[in-house]
């Protein structure tokens, strides 16, 4: 591409920016990179370390991926694809860290073994039919499962002290669970970038995308004032801005999209001894028609090398589609396009309406009950209430016209495949390289064949299935597991 305009401006400095630029740059080493972040710093939304859980989702212990099957059986097959997209995020890591790009292990990735754990004689059969369903599989021939509370209490003494004796409870085990500082991760990335020759405007607020020749007019507010930069390829990596840049950009694959905000909340304990209870992320079943991002989780977590636990997440509300965002978002957001949409997920959706009022209305005293639901000795005194990063939920339109929740990762391409953004949140960051690589190849189709060589040089595994026992993906699978410091393979 040539000179005077930015090849590729990206905006907003989280991790999903930071993984797109790291992969161009090493595509495209001569291409101008531009990154627009309207805060003071890269990572301080949803990629800062506390406003996420920090979990490496492999579908070791998301139950929430598996779907029962009306005549009996699981389907399993969403917990497989998202264990092979962690397997690509797990490559590209660790070429990073062999490259000097990213700082060796332990460091913004924690070894975390990853549990799923549930209580009742009917939760307990379903998690064993979970793991037979799963334990076939070549990429989780080393999840174990347990329904024995004393070999429980040998992964984590804090999910059963304190329990009825007698109360069936049932727990899987894989070690080569990751706790992962996705914060730390994006800003080491953006720092790279930078060093390399990225130019990273912060304080600068993207306002408005106009169509402008082949590419993009930019139009952000600095310090100093209003400016305009032309780019020929944009990615909207905004977050919860997404939407609303989307909408002005105009591109009619936008269209009809609307957003609803869920704002995060965790009780966050540092007692070094219940930290010490609980080595490891357990995640439990979600209640009846509450949405999978609704699961309970216990989190072991390591952030700038302190340890703690996080248990959510709780639900909280406000119209803004980001913390630092505004009170009118919700209402800036309304379209003729999306009014209807909107309108039929309020009316189809009464069990998540009513869950999320239940969540925001709860008293402290209700958190703590629900807490215990997976540590039963948890003590008031040692758990305080951090406010996490924002959802903002997407609502999307069906091919009859009718609006729907869409609870994965929404690719928005325009046509001429110049400029795409991201929408939604689930499962979100640990996805970030996968999806990225997607985008790579939808928007950049044309070039798309003569990058898969440079690709695997960071990737290698590309275009293969991770899930089998042939050789070639048992030494992908160690080597990465041996850079990242993780167990097993
Ligand atoms: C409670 C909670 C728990 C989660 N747990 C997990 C988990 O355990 N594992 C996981 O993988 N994922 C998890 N996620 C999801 C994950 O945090 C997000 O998917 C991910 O961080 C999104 O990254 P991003 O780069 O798209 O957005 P962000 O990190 O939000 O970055 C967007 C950036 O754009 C900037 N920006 C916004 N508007 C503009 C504008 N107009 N101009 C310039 N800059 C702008 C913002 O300031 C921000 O820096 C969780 C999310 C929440 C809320």
């Amino acid at each position: 591409m040539g000179s005077g305009t930015t090849d590729v401006a990206l905006i907003g400095a989280g991790i999903m920016s930071a993984t797109l630029g790291t992969l161009i740059q090493h595509l495209e080493p001569d291409w101008s990179i531009e990154i627009f972040e309207s805060l003071d710093g890269a990572a301080q939304e949803s990629s800062n370390a506390w406003h996420n859980a920090g979990t490496g989702h492999a579908g070791f212990c998301e139950l929430d991926y598996a779907t029962p099957l009306p005549g009996g059986g699981i389907d399993v097959s969403k917990s497989i694809a998202i264990n092979e997209q962690f397997h690509v995020t797990r490559q590209l890591w660790s070429a990073l860290i062999t490259r000097g790009i990213l700082p060796a292990a332990p460091g913004f990735v924690n070894p975390t073994p990853h549990l799923a754990f549930v209580t009742g004689a009917e939760n307990v059969a379903y998690l064993r039919q979970w793991h037979d369903a799963l334990r076939t599989e070549p990429l989780f021939a080393n999840l174990q499962f347990s329904d024995d509370p004393a070999q429980i209490g040998e992964w984590s003494r804090a999910l059963v002290d304190g329990r009825a004796p007698g109360e069936p409870v049932a727990a899987t085990y894989e070690a080569s669970g990751t706790d992962v500082d996705y914060g730390a991760l994006a800003r080491a990335l953006i720092d790279a970038l930078d060093a390399r020759g990225a130019k990273l405007n912060l304080r600068s607020r993207v306002t408005d995308l106009r169509r402008d020749g082949e590419g993009w007019m930019i139009t952000h507010r600095t310090r100093t004032g209003i400016a305009t930069t032309p780019a020929r390829f944009v990615f909207v990596g905004a977050g919860g801005g997404s939407l609303r840049l989307l909408q002005r950009s105009g591109i009619p694959e936008a269209r009809g999209y609307g957003g609803f905000p869920v704002s995060g909340k965790f009780l966050r304990t540092r007692t070094p001894e219940v930290v010490a209870s609980h080595p490891v992320k357990a995640y439990g079943k979600a209640e009846k028609g509450v949405p999978g991002l609704g699961a309970p989780h216990l989190d072991h977590r390591t952030v700038d090398g302190e340890d703690s636990l996080l248990f959510g997440p709780f639900a909280g509300w406000d119209p803004r589609f980001l913390k630092s965002g505004s009170r009118l978002d919700l209402f800036r957001s309304i379209r003729p396009g999306n009014i209807g949409p909107m309108l039929t997920v309020a009316k189809d959706n009464f069990d998540l309406l009513k869950y999320l009022i239940r969540e925001i209305t709860a008293s402290h005293d209700k958190q703590m009950l629900a807490l215990r639901g997976l540590m039963p000795s948890a003590v008031d005194a040692d758990w305080e209430m951090i406010d996490a990063g924002k959802r903002v939920q997407v609502i999307g339109r069906d091919a009859t016209g009718r609006g729907g929740l869409q609870f994965g990762t929404e690719l928005v391409i325009s046509p001429g495949n110049n400029l795409a953004g991201l929408l939604g949140a689930s499962p979100g960051a640990s996805t970030a390289v996968p999806v990225m690589i997607r985008l790579l190849q939808e928007a950049f189709g044309d070039r798309y064949g003569g990058w898969t060589e440079p690709l695997r040089e960071l990737v290698p595994s590309l275009g293969r299935s991770m899930n089998t026992d042939d050789d070639w993906a048992l030494e992908i699978r160690r080597a990465t597991a041996e850079t990242l410091g993780l167990a097993g393979a």
